[in-house]
């Protein structure tokens, strides 16, 4: 099996798994306790927790907010401070954001909450005097993906984080870092936000285990309420094994991000150069953007994405298209098409994504099969 979706969700790093090992068995207390297996088991939390802030560039260890996965960490980074200004104040984002943006706009909208969506151009960039124009007196958070999760196309954070400052400084950035914190550099400063997303299972930690970055400046209405854990800002028994997991997952992933860059990024160009020799027609979306260097997304002209995978599926290669998140799902995406592919054309493409468990020559094996599946159903 050739695992080519990566983006979707990756295999449990050796690390993740070894730190994580121990809080599954012995270390199985309730942080939130008084005795000594609960303090053992905050420990493990607390020191995780300025393992990751240290990391992303936190001021602080209590700036991080552990959560139930990306969707959870979205969420609040983007409503938390909204709900805290109330109804008629307004949010800024982009029509490529994931489904963790877009989905809460409606619902949002019936308590009185207003959205602006900024468009795209192709390849799939936010201009930033866009999302400067979208800021008035009302806006409260800009919330701006790092990378998208389709085409693998790194926004202009920095710059976005720049030009919305300067239209207005008292503006919250957020930005959704679940896919970029893999392959681009992603952390508080090069970023130039407020606030930073993670999900744990993007980078070889375990699923259901989130990060939100948000300095204790921040005045974040929680979204789930209970016994008060995360300075109030979370509720809810931590997840001890996933926190440590994430947290390990998260160190091991940065320290190797130079050689990551290297191999898999090799390993990529390997795959789009020997498609392109097998099959002339294939269109890499994103092409003249910066692209994640694990990411290959690829049009098939004529073919439809689906049947593509089923038959890739029985030939021994796991890849996806769209979104993984949302499956069985039938729309064609929301991000090409605010990049202006027509609908077929949309459902035409596939999105490969390497990863840590990637081996050398799996892009040019990718490829032939790819190839010949393609050649198939022609
Ligand atoms: N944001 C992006 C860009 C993603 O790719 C995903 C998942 O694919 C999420 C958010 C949601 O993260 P989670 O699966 O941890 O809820």
């Amino acid at each position: 099996m050739l695992y080519l979706d990566h983006a979707a969700a990756t295999p449990l790093r050796a690390e993740a798994r070894r730190a994580m090992e121990p809080y599954l068995e012995a270390g199985f207390g309730n942080p939130s306790g008084i005795h000594g297996v609960s303090r053992r088991a905050k420990d493990a939390v607390e020191a995780a927790r300025e393992q990751v802030a240290d990391i992303l560039g936190a001021d602080h260890p209590l700036d991080v907010v552990f959560t139930g996965g990306g969707t959870e960490s979205v969420n609040l980074g983007v409503w938390g401070p909204l709900l805290a200004a109330g109804p008629g104040h307004r949010l800024v984002t982009s029509a490529i954001e994931h489904e963790a943006v877009l989905a809460g706009i409606g619902p949002m909208g019936r308590l009185g909450f207003e959205a602006t969506v900024v468009g795209v151009d192709w390849p799939g960039l936010v201009d930033p005097a866009d999302v400067a124009a979208g800021v008035d007196s009302r806006t409260v958070v800009v919330s701006v993906m790092a990378a998208n999760n389709e085409t693998g196309v790194v926004l202009p954070v920095a710059k976005i984080a720049e030009a919305v400052r300067s239209a207005r400084d008292s503006v919250l950035l957020h930005t959704d870092a679940v896919q970029a914190v893999v392959g681009a550099q992603a952390d508080l400063a090069s970023l130039g936000v407020d606030m930073l997303s993670l999900s744990g299972h993007k980078f070889g930690g375990p699923k259901g285990v989130g990060v939100l970055i948000a300095p204790r400046r921040v005045t974040l209405e929680p979204i789930i309420h209970g016994g008060g854990q995360e300075l109030g800002r979370r509720s809810g028994t931590h997840n001890v094994a996933g926190i440590v997991g994430l947290a390990a997952a998260l160190a091991a992933s940065v320290a190797g991000a130079s050689d990551f860059g290297r191999r898999i990024g090799a390993e990529r160009n390997r795959f789009e150069r020997a498609l392109s020799g097998l099959v002339p027609d294939a269109e890499v979306t994103g092409v003249g953007a910066e692209r994640l260097i694990q990411h290959s997304h690829v049009r098939f002209p004529g073919v439809r994405a689906e049947t593509l995978l089923i038959r890739l599926d029985a030939s021994g290669v796991a890849a996806s298209s769209g979104s993984a998140c949302q499956s069985g799902a039938t729309k064609p995406s929301h991000v090409l098409t605010a990049m202006g592919m027509s609908e077929t054309a949309a459902r035409q493409c596939v999105r490969f994504t390497f990863g840590h468990t990637t081996a050398d020559g799996d892009g040019e094996r990718a490829a032939a099969v790819v190839a010949g599946a393609v050649e198939a159903l022609r």
